[in-house]
């Protein structure tokens, strides 16, 4: 639950000029930690959330940053590139 809320708090910063991608409809960050009660199953084996037009920003950004594209990335249609950590030897 913990990190459904920071995904409510943070929803004011911006998406990471690093994602690319966009959504196929997989529905798995609408059933983080549980399933969402908006979440609809179509009929081509997809979903689709029945507040779409007006879905609140941490579900319209997603996903918003790395660190919550990760715990997606199996499905997601979104990427973020690899992050490569360097250090500057003097
Ligand atoms: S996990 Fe990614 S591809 Fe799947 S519904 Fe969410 S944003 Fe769309």
């Amino acid at each position: 639950m913990i990190p459904k809320i920071k995904r409510t708090l943070t929803a004011i910063l911006p998406v990471d000029k690093n994602r690319t991608g966009e959504c196929n409809g997989c529905g798995d960050c609408c059933k983080l930690p549980f399933r969402c009660t908006f979440l609809k199953d179509t009929s081509d084996g997809k979903y689709a959330c029945s507040i779409y037009k007006v879905r609140p920003p941490n579900c319209r950004k997603f996903p918003r940053s790395h660190s919550q594209w990760k715990t997606v990335k199996v499905n997601c249609g979104y990427r973020f590139p690899d992050i490569k950590i360097t250090v500057e030897v003097p």
